[in-house]
């Protein structure tokens, strides 16, 4: 049925308009015969496959920046695993079928263990699939599934792109994009914000629109199909515009521009984009495949590698954030029914004080050795108890900086008993919205839940910037909701006074407060706040400009 609008979840600003491009969804499922005459020779063509796919991923990352040269790195190591290919090698020789049957096998084997590790492990089932597709086409002979090249400058339906697409898009080429599945934290949006190409996720119905060209929201949400001939309209440059490296609003406002890292080259892409600093180190992110726990020393190293780069700047740590979506294998949590609401962030300490004491001695030992302003936070604090916990454990252990993050609605709501125990908070709106909506974050079908404008989320974001007021200490944002140049102007106008992303969105968001007064600030959180729904708070900020 020809269906003329739909509407998702509007991740990336900007409004543009023309041809639709589908992107394929995946290979045809490889046969198991004819068996190979000579196994062995079958078996040899796996490696040059797979290194030949990894040349080329390598090639697209070196002509990138950022977050995007960052996973198509990642996702070329992906494809020269030596442990997929030699699996695969085996099958063909054990089982005589061919190399592209058991690629197709050993990929799937891998991508099996990945899903049932869950959270953050099973994000990485797309990347698998990705590579699997991407060597079996080679060595098939056929184009690779995918992102097709563009011959003009096209709207890109999908049901989800695989990280490694979405980083090679061609800015000048990709009009929009829209995907069925996908949320406001997924790849996707990550890398539409920093490429700057409005972008909808949740797009129920996508892939079966009839329309040969649409015209696409990023702000509302909105796919609506438009005549073939309507003209082309690309996004507006208005995310360009000039900002000069310091945070604030045109009268002067203060307002920190920081960025979210996790490993040392995050470190280095985010102090070229002229972050201020950095509002949230996931400390966790050096750890996810260690199996014990590291020592001191070297966490120390590690984490002065990241914080090298900022020496005199701001940089708030953030301690082992594990459990749930990003199990730590050196941890060995046992399992529970329900992992989210189980042991993690902060509630891991308290049953391992040890590890926790440990990773702040050498947090305190890397803010010496780096010169960087280093505070600490602690991820998912549910009580201002447990805030006055952490914050006694880490000044007994030399940082004079202490802060937590308010992820737990009950948090939000003791802001104020919160902050008299601590010097800082930093609202995390990933895990806050997930809790707050009782919505699976990674979870698509639940995505509209999961978006930053729902004027619920707003309300609490308003609560802690309140509270900050009151006691005159400063309240961040350090969840994606920060990456977003309107919505962050709604939560300066809530009181926020530091706001903390991926990189690729810095300039964006500085230019944007840049633009504004402190009272347009207002004037948007106002209207943001009081809006029926997360769509009607987008167009009420969006109309304000
Ligand atoms: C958050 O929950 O918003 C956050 C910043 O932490 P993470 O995304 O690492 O859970
Ligand atoms: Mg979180």
């Amino acid at each position: 049925m020809r269906e003329p609008q739909l509407s998702g979840v509007g991740v990336s600003p900007g409004r543009a308009s023309g041809p639709v491009v589908k992107v394929t969804e995946s290979i045809e499922e490889p046969a198991s015969t004819p068996a190979p005459d000579d196994p062995h020779a079958e078996a040899a063509r796996v490696a040059p496959a797979a290194q030949a796919v990894a040349a080329r991923l390598e090639a697209t990352a070196a002509a990138a920046t950022g977050d995007a040269a960052m996973i198509l790195t990642t996702t070329a190591a992906m494809a020269a695993d030596p442990a997929l290919v030699s699996q695969a090698e085996q099958l063909v020789t054990a089982q005589r079928i061919p190399a592209a049957r058991a690629v197709y096998e050993a990929a799937n084997g891998f991508a099996t263990a990945l899903a049932s590790a869950g959270g953050y492990m099973a994000e990485r089932v797309r990347d698998i699939h990705d590579v699997r597709d991407r060597i079996i086409a080679e060595l098939l002979g056929i184009e690779p599934p995918g992102v097709p090249t563009l011959e003009r400058p096209s709207v890109l339906v999908a049901r989800d792109l695989a990280p490694a697409d979405t980083a090679a898009l061609d800015p000048g080429k990709v009009l929009a994009l829209v995907t069925e599945e996908g949320g406001p934290t997924s790849h996707t949006a990550i890398l539409a914000r920093s490429l700057r190409i409005p972008a909808v996720v949740a797009v129920r119905g996508a892939l079966a629109m009839e329309a040969e060209a649409v015209a696409v929201d990023g702000v509302t949400g909105e796919v609506k199909a438009v005549d073939r001939d309507a003209p082309v309209v690309s996004a507006t440059e208005s995310a360009r515009a000039e900002w000069d490296g310091v945070g604030s609003t045109s009268d002067g406002r203060r307002v920190k521009v920081l960025a979210n890292v996790g490993a040392p080259a995050d470190a280095l892409t985010a102090a070229e984009a002229g972050a201020e600093g950095v509002g949230l180190f996931r400390t966790e992110f050096c750890y996810l495949d260690v199996d014990v726990e590291p020592a001191v020393a070297d966490q120390k190293a590690a984490y002065s590698a990241v914080l090298g780069p900022f020496a005199g700047k701001p940089v708030i740590v953030r301690t082992l954030d594990a459990g749930a979506d990003k199990p730590l294998v050196f941890l060995a949590q046992e399992d529970e029914p329900n992992p989210a609401l189980g042991v993690r962030g902060i509630r891991v300490s308290f049953e391992r004080t040890g590890v926790l004491d440990r990773q702040l001695e050498a947090i305190a030992g890397a803010a010496e050795e780096s010169g960087a302003d280093v505070s600490v936070m602690a991820p998912m604090v549910a009580t201002a108890e447990e805030a006055a916990w952490f914050a006694d454990r880490a000044r007994a252990s030399g940082l004079s900086r202490v802060g937590v993050m308010i992820e737990v609605p009950s948090a939000a709501l003791t802001a104020r008993e919160v902050l008299d125990a601590v010097d800082f908070v930093s609202l995390g709106t990933n895990d806050l919205a997930q809790y707050t909506f009782a919505a699976d974050r990674q979870l698509g079908a639940v995505a509209t839940l999961n978006d930053p404008w729902q004027p619920a989320l707003l309300r609490l974001v308003a609560l802690v910037g309140e509270a900050a007021k009151e006691k005159g200490k400063p309240a961040g944002v350090c969840g994606e909701a920060a990456a977003d140049p309107l919505l962050a102007r709604v939560l300066t106008g809530l009181g926020i006074t530091s706001l903390s992303m991926n990189a690729g969105a810095v300039g964006a968001v500085g230019a944007s407060l840049a633009a504004v007064t402190f009272a347009d600030c207002e004037r948007a959180a106002g209207a943001a706040v009081a809006a029926p729904t997360a769509r009607a708070a987008r167009a009420a900020v969006a109309e304000i400009g």
